[in-house]
């Protein structure tokens, strides 16, 4: 079985599919996202769209959708902060795409009082209006395939059962992974991650924006240009696992190439409005101020945690490198804001 075969089963299957009937998140789970760590990050996120919106003409309706959206954390803390933006709330279309039954029922309880639509996958969700969204690690949980270069040929990385245990094998492929991409030749070892579902996801999606308008932030950890490297990673418990072993109890993922993500955007003649890190792109729509008024207004225990938090969003030693944000969108002059040198 392909790499890409296995990652869409132990995440998705329906019965045992990680994703599927658990909370991933969080200090009893397996990991922490960006907005389980400070309503900051979805504050920000709510500035990036509600300008967006406004530069677009404050279309009524429009989409305000997400994919991925884990507890509903991050949507609640955009609807929280949008309160302030005369109109938008109003305009606003909720759209949620989410596999996982379990989750769904998170969201739908974080979101309490809104209007919520979910969906299964892009296809079903409306066409009649401009669509805002925001990707939190979403791409990531999109499977990949794995190439290595031995002995002077491309062999794919798959999966066997062996009886007992699931095993690592490579198979000879005849195409070749890197063609077309802006890579030195490959040395004997190397290894090429390509991601298919995510390309085929971004160009659906640039399609929509194309024929609907809008704009949209793209948040993952991950790479700009093409690299080779092994980045496929199972997690539990916070920490590194055996990706093999206690199938659907980890998480899969890898990085993201969002160089890869461009070029399907840009193929739809989608603009890519920037790609930063996302320390910078949170500290230019001015996180920093954000939480010094926060601190403000808090006491001694929570301003040292918010103080916390925004290290861990930011610096480059924590998410602030790691992670990349890529703004896309189409329709008029755009001043994506969080992008500049
Ligand atoms: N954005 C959230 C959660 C990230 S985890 C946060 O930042 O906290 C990944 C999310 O994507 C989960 O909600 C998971 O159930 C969902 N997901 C994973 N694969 C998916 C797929 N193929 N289609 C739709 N949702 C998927």
């Amino acid at each position: 079985m392909p790499l890409d075969v296995f990652m869409a089963l132990v995440l998705g299957h329906p019965e045992h599919g990680y994703y599927m009937c658990r909370d991933p998140f969080g200090a009893a789970g397996d990991f922490t996202t960006a907005p389980e760590i400070s309503q900051m990050f979805g504050e920000m996120i709510a500035a990036w769209l509600a300008d967006m919106w406004m530069q677009a003409g404050r279309p009524d309706p429009f989409i305000l959708l997400e994919a991925g959206p884990g507890r509903g954390t991050l949507m609640a803390d955009i609807l929280r902060a949008v309160k302030a933006v005369p109109d938008f709330l109003q305009a606003a279309q909720i759209a949620l795409i989410e596999i996982s039954p379990y989750l769904r029922t998170r969201q739908k309880a974080a979101l309490k009082g809104f209007e919520v639509c979910w969906y299964d996958g892009l296809d079903s969700v409306p066409v009649h209006a401009p669509l805002f969204f925001v990707m939190n690690e979403f791409f990531d949980a999109l499977p990949l395939q794995q190439f290595s270069y031995q002995g002077g040929s491309w062999l794919e990385r798959k999966i066997a059962w062996d009886g007992g245990r699931f095993t690592f094998y490579d198979e000879p492929v005849q195409i070749d992974p890197v063609a077309g991409l802006d890579l030195p030749p490959p040395r004997d070892g190397a290894v090429i991650e390509v991601a298919p579902e995510r390309t085929l996801f971004m160009a659906a999606l640039s399609a929509r924006l194309r024929a609907q308008g809008g704009a949209g932030l793209i948040i993952d950890y991950g790479y700009t240009r093409p690299a080779y490297g092994d980045t496929f990673q199972a997690m539990r418990g916070h920490g590194f696992s055996d990706p093999l072993q206690d199938i659907g109890l980890s998480d899969l993922t890898s990085h993201v190439d969002f160089s890869a993500l461009a070029r399907a955007a840009q193929a739809e003649g989608i603009d890519v409005l920037g790609i930063a890190e996302q320390g910078a792109f949170l500290s230019a729509l001015g996180i920093g101020l954000r939480a010094r008024h926060l601190m403000q207004n808090a006491s001694g225990e929570v301003a040292v945690d918010i103080q916390k938090a925004l290290h861990r969003l930011t610096h480059s030693g924590e998410m602030g490198a790691l992670f990349k944000v890529m703004g896309v969108g189409y329709g008029a002059s755009i001043q994506a804001a969080g992008f500049q040198e």
